[in-house]
């Protein structure tokens, strides 16, 4: 069966109150910063998102994407696919005062001015952070695939792409 089209922007209010749940994609052709990001991106992002009002009854969603991304490999200079996997919960605020006080677990995110929160924006943000700052081949797949690197010391960044980088760091400010 066919996945619907994801919404660009829903009413987070009322969506909590219908315990909304979305299973639908993005077209690749609509993020394009995450396109800028990346050699290439390899299919439709398929999206879930569910909207819930909490214990605190705070209106929050919870929601994940995922794609498989073509990036530059900075060891033998080929591409290599990446699969980005981003799984998030926000709670939509109005003003500073409500982005203060909001629990740890959750990420801000300001309505617009029609009281909606734009999903596709929430899409492409957390997949971008999903990117590893260098992308590398496993040593197995990497053209350069000498003695000493199969050999040598296992460097973290090549076990765990960091989640936290530049850009999640401005965007918590
Ligand atoms: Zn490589």
């Amino acid at each position: 069966m066919q996945k619907v089209k994801l919404p660009i922007s829903v009413d987070p209010v009322r969506a909590a109150q219908k315990h909304l749940e979305l299973d639908a994609r993005i077209p690749k052709a609509l993020l394009s910063r995450l396109a800028e990001s990346t050699i290439s991106i390899q299919s439709d992002i398929d999206t879930v998102f569910s909207f819930e009002v909490d214990q605190q009854k705070l209106r929050i969603f919870h929601g994940k994407a995922s794609v498989a991304v073509e990036l530059l490999c900075q060891r033998c200079n080929e591409p290599m696919i990446y699969q980005c996997d981003a799984e998030f919960t926000y709670c939509p605020v109005h003003n500073q005062e409500q982005e203060n006080k909001l629990p740890d677990a959750y990420e801000p995110i300001y309505y617009d001015e029609n009281g909606e929160v734009n999903l596709h924006q929430v899409v492409e943000d957390e997949l971008i952070l999903t990117l590893p700052q260098i992308a590398k081949h496993a040593i197995e797949d990497c053209k350069i695939n000498d003695f000493e690197l199969t050999f040598g010391e296992i460097d973290e960044e090549e076990q765990r792409p960091n989640p936290f980088d530049a850009l999640a760091q401005l965007k918590r400010k």
